[in-house]
């Protein structure tokens, strides 16, 4: 009984100890990161002092994390202080930051895990593996560290490479060694003062000018968001701020940025106007195609595809208003912008053209501004809609018809040219649970999720379609049977080592697939159902995995 009673006591002193470890781990990684950080900006017996005070607190983390039970994070501690070490032997000359940079971020992820209460052994395996393009770098400059933790292990996952400082002297003071990065997600208030983030912004350095900013704050003033707004603030998250906020903000500025630009068609039998008006519209960004023979309207739609087009009305041999009444009869071209441009000012030949399917009348002359301005707006708007009509409203993926038709498309495309294409179906595990569990709103998120990460991992020749309800397709161009399993194999992981936060409470969700090769396959229906079978096997054999669909038929003989 008293032995008993002293066992008791002992594992509820040694579970104090712990509980208090894990109290001050947050504020141990931002110690840290504050001394790798420090790294970057130092030299000489500077950098050698800073190494070897990172490698002081790595050591000690490194002895304590495995006997509180984080073997994972002990292991990672220990890792990072002998880079750190190596680097200091060096006599502190070496630069290589990028690699301690690595580790601490491997670190910050086993640190995240441990506060989760998560077991260890998923900690060791948590790299996201990335076979295709990283997302960029990240840096977060945020003096809460648990809330820095939780972006980093959060983005981490989607490929984002996360450069953290809790303060905003140790970012200026790092700032000219980051580059570029892709984003910089910063908090308002600092240890500095309540607006150091928006002045830490102000004074980044001229490589900078062009990134993107993102600030998080619990001040929802007018006057802090227009502050944000002249540091170059492109969106404003008001706190509390959860990870995958910042992951949406973050893909909506890369989307924006990578988009095409918008293509213009002006047609004007005067090639003088033709070159003043593609001109104007060139230097305002926009991508232009002239044409003076109305003869080859038609051809020159077919071929250049255009997101708007500015018609002449008076032409010989033809009327813009017969040009675009005939386009708008043809069905890819039937909700095209045209923006009749004339000296025309008899408003009963303007209404007449208009009601021939103009979008606009724009009477020469014209100044750069209007036109730019009517050009601009109508073309956005168009592209708008016709984004509404081909995407999913909730993931931003192709819908099921559109991505059927792809389908299609890059079936026939493979029969007359050659080629091969891979196709993958995915469906989420144990979906209606999560929903039931969790709500339907955070069932939402969890799809936006897996969208966004198919986006990231897929090559840019790749497409990604939401078939239905929690189902996905995938379209690989020119990828083996194995490869495409491979990749798909890949994505899975990483996805099913993602943490969904609802609140406090933390979820992982996986997701199973198949994949079928149009060369074993007839048609694109049959790959498709070859898939989907293998999607079934999957899941059949315990879920959360891939598998091959099985040989066509023909090729085993008939079975089946
Ligand atoms: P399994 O592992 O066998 O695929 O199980 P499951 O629960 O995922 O499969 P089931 O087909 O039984 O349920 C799919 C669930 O997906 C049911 C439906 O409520 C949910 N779902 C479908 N579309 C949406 C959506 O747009 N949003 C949300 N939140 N849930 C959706
Ligand atoms: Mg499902
Ligand atoms: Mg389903």
């Amino acid at each position: 009984m008293g032995k008993g009673n002293a066992d008791d006591r002992l594992n509820s002193e040694i579970e104090r100890i712990r509980t208090q470890f894990l109290a001050g781990l947050p504020e141990q990684v931002t110690q840290l990161e504050a001394a790798v950080a420090g790294l970057d900006a130092s030299h000489g017996a500077a950098r050698l002092d800073a190494l070897r005070r990172a490698s002081a607190t790595a050591h000690a983390l490194a002895g304590s994390a495995g006997s509180f039970g984080y073997p994972a994070l002990g292991a990672a501690a220990a890792a990072l202080e002998s880079s750190l070490n190596a680097a200091a032997d060096d006599r502190g000359s070496n630069p290589a930051g990028g690699a301690h940079a690595e580790l601490l971020q491997r670190f910050v992820l086993c640190a995240q895990h441990a506060v989760d209460g998560l077991p260890s052994v998923v900690v060791s395996e948590s790299r996201p593996s990335r076979p295709y393009e990283r997302a960029g770098t990240v840096v977060i400059i945020e003096d809460d560290p648990a809330l820095s933790m939780r972006l980093t292990n959060y983005l981490h996952h989607f490929g984002y490479e996360i450069r953290h400082f809790a303060d905003a002297t140790r970012f200026c003071a790092a700032a000219p060694t980051l580059g570029r990065p892709t984003a910089l997600l910063i908090d308002n208030a600092l240890p500095e003062g309540a607006l150091a983030g928006i002045q830490a912004a102000l004074s980044r350095p001229d490589a900078m000018a062009g990134t993107p900013i993102i600030f998080m704050s619990v001040n929802d003033s007018q006057e802090a968001r227009i502050a944000a707004l002249h540091a170059g603030g492109r969106a404003y998250l008001h706190k509390p701020v959860e990870p995958a906020e910042v992951l949406d903000t973050l893909e909506a500025i890369a989307e924006t940025r990578q988009s095409r630009p918008i293509r213009v068609l002006v047609v004007d039998d005067e090639a003088s106007m033709v070159d003043y008006h593609r001109a104007v519209l060139e230097a305002a960004g926009f991508d232009t195609v002239g044409l003076t023979d109305p003869a080859d309207f038609l051809e020159c739609m077919r071929e250049q595809q255009p997101d708007l087009v500015l018609l002449d009305l008076h032409m010989p041999g033809y009327s813009g208003a017969d040009l675009a009444a005939m386009i708008h009869q043809i069905a890819p071209f039937a909700g095209i912008p045209v923006l009749f441009v004339s000296a025309e000012h008899d408003t009963d030949t303007q209404d007449a053209a208009m009601l021939s399917g103009g979008d606009d009348f724009l009477t020469k002359p014209i100044s750069a501004e209007r036109l730019v301005a009517a050009v601009r707006y109508r073309a956005t708007r168009h592209r708008q809609l016709r984004n509404l009509m081909k995407n999913d409203s909730l993931t931003g993926l192709l819908n099921h018809a559109s991505i059927k038709s792809r389908l299609a498309s890059e079936t026939n495309r493979i029969v007359r040219h050659g080629g091969s294409l891979a196709v993958g179906m995915i469906d989420i595990d144990h979906f209606k649970q999560v929903n039931d569990t969790f709500g339907h709103a955070n069932g939402d998120r969890i799809l936006r999720e897996l969208a966004m990460l198919l986006r990231r991992r897929l090559r840019s020749s790749d497409t990604a379609g939401r078939y239905g309800g929690e189902e996905f397709v995938v379209l690989l161009p020119n990828t083996s049977l194995d490869a495409a399993v491979g990749l798909l194999d890949a994505i899975r992981d990483d996805f099913s080592q993602v943490s969904h936060f609802v609140g406090a409470r933390e979820l992982r969700v996986s997701f199973s697939g198949g994949v079928a090769t149009l060369d074993n396959w007839p048609s694109s229906e049959a790959v498709l159902m070859a898939a989907d079978a293998a999607l079934y096997a999957a899941k059949k054999a315990g879920r959360n995995q891939i598998h091959k669909a099985r040989p066509h038929p023909a090729a085993a003989n008939g079975g089946q």
